[in-house]
């Protein structure tokens, strides 16, 4: 028995490892589980997978959630440090790390202290610590296990050295596939006019609302090249971005011989979950199976980065190393939360971004607390930068 805890037990990551876990009762029995604000949909997953423990994000949460499930057994705690503690507790063996943003990285950080196996969604995460998340993941011997779709492919088509690109490998490039999202043909003059619903409206994939909008604007894939870059090793200039809109390929990796290997698959997040929570087995996830025969062509093209600033935003981050990433990371979050609030158009969220990395000067990350301390002075400098566009 694997005992798991799901950190962003609501989300969209989170229902489709339910699903997953809910197909094999007998190898999979679920420990914790973690929501913020969707008490409902947390007590509904309780009544079905009967966790030890549930987490919320605030007293009242809680103390409606308590309402909810008091006929179970179930403990009700709230709070980063519960959140911290399910992620890092004995009992629990495997950690879907799912809750979106830099919210996630305090348990996550903690689950790779403790060693835990580590299923990765919560990109932002690893953007934001990087060599710290690294570190901490190779001090503690943790295991970690990409879900994004991207780098679980990447890793399926990596040499068996556990995922990194060992030196010997004959690795030239790994080529990162994106969709492009909703805006990939839509005229560039019409994109200040866009809605939220309009720019969450994927073509191929379910997802929140945040990582919806990152990928209409493309910084979703910029966030990918720097996750791609920590998990696997890899300098910028060997991982190379391809729009594939048909999401079929999720992504490959090129070798010096010339083979180009890559995963497929239809556009189902339960694939890469079920590949995670079994690897090295396989075990069914519910996807239907491939079928080739049914593919209109498959098409593969260069990003335009003049439609896509927040692509180039993301590589000059990474370049630049330190907390760069950190603050990328931390001004895209205010940007989007003010997108989707409509306090601010959808051209104006690389404005936002630039204007924060202009203000704040990146530098070394020697600690989580100094990435924190950045994170929180870009966060300032973006809701400047929102309040002058308002
Ligand atoms: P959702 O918005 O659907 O879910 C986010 C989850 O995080 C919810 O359970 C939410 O709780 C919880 N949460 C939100 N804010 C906080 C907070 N401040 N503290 C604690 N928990 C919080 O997001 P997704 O499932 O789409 O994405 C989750 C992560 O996975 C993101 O990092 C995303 O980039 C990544 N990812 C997602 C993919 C997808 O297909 N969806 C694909 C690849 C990566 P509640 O709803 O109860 O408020
Ligand atoms: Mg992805």
């Amino acid at each position: 028995m694997q005992r798991i805890t799901i950190l962003g037990a609501t989300g969209s990551i989170g229902a489709s490892t339910l699903d997953v876990l809910a197909r094999h009762p007998e190898q999979y029995q679920v420990y914790a589980l973690s929501a913020h604000t969707r008490v409902e949909e947390l007590a509904a997953a309780c009544r079905s997978c009967r966790p030890a423990r549930a987490v919320v994000g605030t007293a009242d949460a809680a103390a409606r959630l308590a309402l909810l499930i008091a006929d179970l057994p179930t403990s009700v705690e709230y709070g980063e440090q519960a959140l911290c503690d399910i992620a890092s507790n004995a009992d629990t063996d495997t950690v879907m790390a799912a809750i979106v943003g830099a919210a996630g990285l305090a348990p996550t950080l903690a689950a790779a202290r403790a060693g835990k196996k580590v299923l990765l969604a919560n990109k932002e995460a690893l953007v934001m610590s990087g060599q710290l998340f690294m570190d901490a993941v190779r001090e503690h011997n943790a295991t970690l296990l990409p879900i994004d779709s991207e780098h679980n492919a990447i890793f399926q088509s990596l040499p068996a050295a556990f995922g990194r690109v060992p030196a010997a490998a004959g690795v030239a490039k790994i080529l990162l596939t994106a969709s492009g999202g909703p805006f990939l043909n839509r005229a560039v003059e019409t994109l200040g006019d866009v809605t939220p619903d309009e720019a969450c409206k994927h073509p191929n994939w379910v997802m929140g609302r945040k990582i919806s909008v990152d990928s209409a604007t493309m910084m979703n894939k910029g966030l990918e090249v720097i996750e791609a870059h920590w998990l696997f090793g890899a300098p910028a200039d060997q991982i190379e971005v391809v729009i594939h809109p048909q999401s079929v390929i999720h992504s490959m990796v090129s070798y010096v011989d010339g083979s180009v290997l890559a995963q497929l698959g239809n556009p189902d997040m339960r694939t890469p979950i079920a590949h995670a929570l079994a690897y090295p087995d396989r075990i069914a996830s519910g996807v239907a199976q491939l079928d080739l025969t049914q593919m209109a062509a498959l098409q593969f093209f260069p990003p335009d980065f003049t439609r896509f600033p927040c692509l180039a935003l993301a590589f000059d981050a990474l370049r630049a190393g330190g907390t760069a990433p950190a603050l990328l990371n931390a001004a895209n979050e205010v940007a989007v939360d003010a997108f989707l609030e409509r306090r601010i158009g959808f051209r104006d969220i690389d404005r936002v971004i630039r204007h924060a990395l202009d203000a704040v000067e990146h530098g070394p990350a020697p600690s989580i607390e100094a990435v924190l301390a950045q994170d929180a002075r870009a966060r300032e400098a973006a809701a400047h930068a929102v309040a002058s566009l308002h």
